[in-house]
């Protein structure tokens, strides 16, 4: 009786009440929202040990109508819970590969990559590879451009299944990253099962890395981890030339972050 008392307690806090209404009232203008209108790609940069331009990543933001621009995690995990992020997913995709064709089209010095950042709840969708076949046909883009970026906590879910997802995609071309390396709980088994091209250290790896002996062991050891596995491996978050410096050391083949260019709009994205 005294628990229950305290949690009625609780339900009644003014500030859980401001939560609850402020999520319930992002609830409405997500599932109201017109993406064209209201939602645009910023693109990040990705470099390789030259500092030559490789690719970009597409990361969404929300120009929300009264609050401003909104990143990522103030709406995608809701968008996920109420499973927006299924056709909200698919325009990402719509638009990253429409933009990557429009600046192999326009003559641009050429991307070898375009990464887009998919959820667990859109790839386990049963059409989502051929969702993304569709989009390919559409824009005309090289399917050896397009580059997936999956989580450990997505691949971990149905092993089997993403691994039949994964080849069918893998058939047309496409490509695939795991992102946030490092903070999931994925196995090495499940490093050597799935067709990964990309290894993406997490930015907490490289903060500190110049700083901290621990980390700078760890991740020379993800980075010879992912050479053992013939993949390519990319740092999150460098911010500093002697974060850099380390990796660079260390084999790292790409590198992604402030030191090299903030998200963009494409109209801003410099190549
Ligand atoms: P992520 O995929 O790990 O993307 C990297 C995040 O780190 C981006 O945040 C980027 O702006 C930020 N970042 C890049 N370089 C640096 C750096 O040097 N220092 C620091 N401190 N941060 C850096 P952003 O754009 O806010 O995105 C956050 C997360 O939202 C992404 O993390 C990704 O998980 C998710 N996300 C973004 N766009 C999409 C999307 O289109 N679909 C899905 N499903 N998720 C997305
Ligand atoms: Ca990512
Ligand atoms: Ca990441
Ligand atoms: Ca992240």
């Amino acid at each position: 009786a005294k628990q229950s008392g305290r949690s009625t307690l609780r339900f009644f806090d003014p500030d859980m009440q401001r939560l609850a209404l402020e999520r319930a009232v992002l609830e409405i203008d997500l599932r109201k929202a017109r993406f064209d209108d209201e939602f645009e790609l910023y693109y990040q940069p990705q470099r390789g040990r030259d500092g030559s331009l490789i690719g970009a990543e597409a990361l969404l933001r929300w120009n929300h109508p009264t609050r401003g621009l909104l990143n990522p995690n103030e709406f995608i995990p809701l968008a996920e819970e109420i499973g927006v992020i299924v056709p909200l997913g698919a325009w990402v995709m719509e638009r990253a590969c429409a933009q990557a064709a429009a600046w192999q089209q326009a003559g641009n010095r050429p991307l070898q990559s375009m990464a887009v950042n998919v959820s667990a709840r859109q790839f386990l969708q049963a059409n989502f590879a051929d969702m993304v076949q569709g989009v390919l046909q559409r824009t005309g883009l090289d399917p050896n451009l397009l580059k997936l970026e999956l989580t450990e906590t997505l691949l971990v879910k149905d092993i089997e299944g993403t691994a039949i997802k994964m080849a069918a995609l893998k058939r047309l071309g496409v490509r695939f990253a795991l992102d946030d390396f490092g903070t999931g709980y994925s196995s090495l088994s499940l490093l050597r099962k799935l067709p990964l091209d990309q290894l993406k250290i997490d930015q907490s790896f490289i903060q500190r890395i110049e700083h901290d002996d621990g980390d700078d062991k760890l991740v020379h050891s993800i980075i010879a981890l992912g050479k053992t596995l013939k993949m390519n491996v990319l740092a999150e978050g460098v911010e500093k030339p002697a974060q850099e410096r380390i990796l660079s050391r260390h084999g790292c083949d790409e590198f992604q972050g402030f030191l090299y260019g903030r998200p963009e709009p494409a109209s801003q994205f410099r190549h």
